[in-house]
């Protein structure tokens, strides 16, 4: 298998990462080998040596190189260490390779894995970039913390457009959007919007959203109703490991993320420090993610004998600790011995999970034809500025009457906010206030402000001796406000 690239070997990168990451890798190395897979492999370390190395993303720059050069890369968990300074590994390889589409398919293998739901076959598409992934984050008084939520237009059409474009390759029927925007209506909003937009491209593919939560209520209670959901970061992280632990084990699930250049496969769970060692992993998660390498490279032939041998052993009952149950399992298998049993039913079919079939154009390929559309520029008119103030002193009375004058000629203040629910003029008086208030100036005429006048109205509250700790303008967008009101406004 290693070697160099003139028998039509691709290159790959192979980490084995920490925990039980170097035994489930060494379990999908050895399938692969056996079933004569052909790759050209480099091997990068990464995770928690390269962190105590000083290295605070856990890789070594010379390390990008290799992954950039290959575009391929097979990774197993890292542990990214608890405490300030380290930065999520798994998060920077997504985001500095442009690896913006998980793809994690959720499937049921009753009854040889016992699970309450025998009838589910569902593949999660997780926006891989955005949200509050982007890390950003801030103390901003003594009670509170902030995490921004960014999401892009472009961000959104582009995994709603791989999720339709990843249905209609694999003939799946619906694709449900999964958001919060009855809360989040800017935000969540815009990918409900972009949703809604892109499905209108994809007639023959039936399209429908639920919110977030009852959806995740749904997938923990009747998955089959799901083909293909696409939703943000956060809830797609959430809602992934929820539907691989019902299949049975969170360690049976694969996931791929496709970038335009390159592409990642990896399980899904994370390196399981409790049994790390003990060499009774299930490998099946990181397995399944190089069965997906495959199709993507355009092995589907290896694929294909492969992941029908792996059904074929989890029917024949070699099961590892996680999904062993004594009605259909034959042998409680060590990783090794799991590892031997499917390597001798390569080449082998289930006889009653149904077989997998694999063809050149299969699954999950880089979608690199997917391109986003950019809207022409919207007016854009600075209307106002939300002046957030740290006040532990003054009541909301004592800080609304402080701040009333500084609006000066052009601006109002038109509303004091704790928290993010109104607290000036007419709040509730049982709201508890912290120190962090929202202290909102609109402009008093529909003559759009300029930076000058937000820069005299902070000189006027500097002042009054008010701590200001941050502000955000707020633009009109083609007339539309784009910014929330608070609530109770
Ligand atoms: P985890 O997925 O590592 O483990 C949770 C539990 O699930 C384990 O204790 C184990 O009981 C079970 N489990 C997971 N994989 C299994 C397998 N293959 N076979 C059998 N049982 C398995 O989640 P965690 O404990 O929250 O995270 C541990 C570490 O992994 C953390 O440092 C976290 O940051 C990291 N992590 C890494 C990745 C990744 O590299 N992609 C993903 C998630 C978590």
């Amino acid at each position: 298998m290693n070697g160099n690239s003139t028998n039509g070997a691709v290159p790959i990168t192979v980490a084995r990462g920490d925990g039980i990451g170097p035994e489930i890798m060494e379990a999908t190395l050895a399938v692969l080998e056996a079933a004569k897979a052909r790759l050209d492999i480099t091997e990068i370390e990464i995770g928690e040596a390269m962190f105590h190395k000083g290295y605070s993303a856990g890789i070594a720059p010379e390390s990008w190189d290799i992954l950039r050069k290959n575009k391929v890369f097979l990774k197993a968990p890292i542990t990214t260490p608890q405490g300030g300074g380290f930065k999520s590994l798994n998060v920077t390889v997504r985001k500095g390779l442009g690896l913006y589409s998980n793809v994690r398919p959720c499937v049921s293998y009753d009854p040889f894995v016992t699970t309450r739901h025998s009838d589910m076959d569902v593949v999660i598409i997780r926006e891989n970039e955005e949200d509050l992934y982007a890390g950003i984050e801030y103390r901003q008084t003594d009670d509170v913390y902030q995490c921004l939520k960014l999401i892009s237009r472009p961000g959104c059409e582009r995994i709603c457009r791989y999720a339709f474009e990843y249905a209609r390759t694999n003939h799946r029927k619906k694709v449900t959007a999964f958001v919060k925007d009855n809360i989040m209506k800017i935000t969540d909003g815009i990918f409900h919007q972009v949703f809604d937009e892109v499905a209108a491209d994809y007639p023959e593919i039936e399209a429908d959203h639920l919110i977030v939560d009852i959806g995740a209520a749904r997938i923990a209670d009747t998955p089959e109703i799901f083909d293909v959901i696409v939703t943000l970061n956060l809830y797609g992280d959430i809602i992934s490991d929820i539907a691989a632990q019902i299949t049975g084990s969170v360690g049976l699930a694969g996931s791929a993320n496709i970038g335009d250049q390159s592409a990642m496969f990896e399980a899904i769970h994370g390196s399981a420090p409790p049994i790390a060692g003990k060499g009774i992993a299930n490998p099946s998660g990181l397995l399944l993610a190089s069965v997906m390498m495959l199709t993507h490279i355009g092995q589907p032939d290896v694929a294909e004998a492969i992941h029908n041998g792996w059904l074929t052993a989890i029917e024949r009952g070699s099961h590892t600790g996680d999904i062993f149950d004594r009605k259909y399992s034959k042998q409680r298998c060590t990783t090794k011995e799991f590892t031997a049993a499917l390597i001798d039913c390569l080449g082998e079919k289930p006889e009653t999970l149904t077989p997998v079939s694999y063809s050149a154009k299969s699954a999950d390929r880089n979608q690199t034809g997917i391109r986003v559309t950019v809207p022409a520029p919207a007016q854009k008119d600075l209307v106002g500025v939300d002046v957030f103030i740290d006040n532990r002193e003054l009541t909301t009375d004592e800080l609304a009457k402080q701040l009333v004058s500084t609006g000066g000629d052009l601006m109002n203040l038109q509303v004091i906010s704790n928290r993010g629910t109104k607290v000036w003029p007419d709040g509730l008086p049982e709201t508890f206030c912290s120190d962090h208030w929202r202290c909102r100036f609109l402009a008093k005429g529909d003559a759009p402000l300029a930076t000058a006048d937000l820069i005299g109205l902070y000189s006027r509250i500097d002042g009054t001796g008010l701590d200001v700790i941050k502000t955000e303008n707020l633009y009109n967008f083609d007339g539309r406000p784009g910014f929330s009101a608070a609530q109770g406004s």
